[in-house]
């Protein structure tokens, strides 16, 4: 038996994931917490947040985000993507600036517009 706390909303339920018995959760205040502790027993995955040099514009660097979550042991490969990128301003909150980073299937978009 795991003990996890959910990080999927603010009231951070204490999850209990029984791997011995099909990673049945218990604990969680809804059915997003139970697909969050047997997903993080079994394949974690994390949304990517940070910045990218954005030239051209207002400001220097550019917030994105990845659309979906992402493997876990694949986050810096992703970030270090990131930092190998440039955009040119203007860009649009919501923009797709990356497709498919690492093959993960998520696509990076801008969380502001430059
Ligand atoms: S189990 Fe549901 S209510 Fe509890 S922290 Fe997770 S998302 Fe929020």
């Amino acid at each position: 038996m795991k003990e996890l706390i959910c990080i999927v909303c603010p009231k951070g339920c204490h999850l209990h994931v029984d791997e011995a018995n099909d990673y049945k959760v218990t604990g969680n205040g809804c059915p997003r917490g139970a697909e969050y502790g047997r997903i993080e027993l079994t394949h974690p995955t994390r949304v990517v947040t940070s910045t990218v040099r954005c030239a051209g514009g207002r400001y220097p660097r550019c917030p994105v985000k990845t659309d979906q979550p992402v493997p876990k042991e694949q986050i810096f490969e992703v970030m270090r993507a990131l930092d190998q990128m440039e955009l040119t301003a203007p860009v649009q909150v919501g923009q797709v600036v990356l497709s498919d980073v690492c093959r993960t299937g998520a696509n990076v978009v801008a969380t502001r517009s430059i």
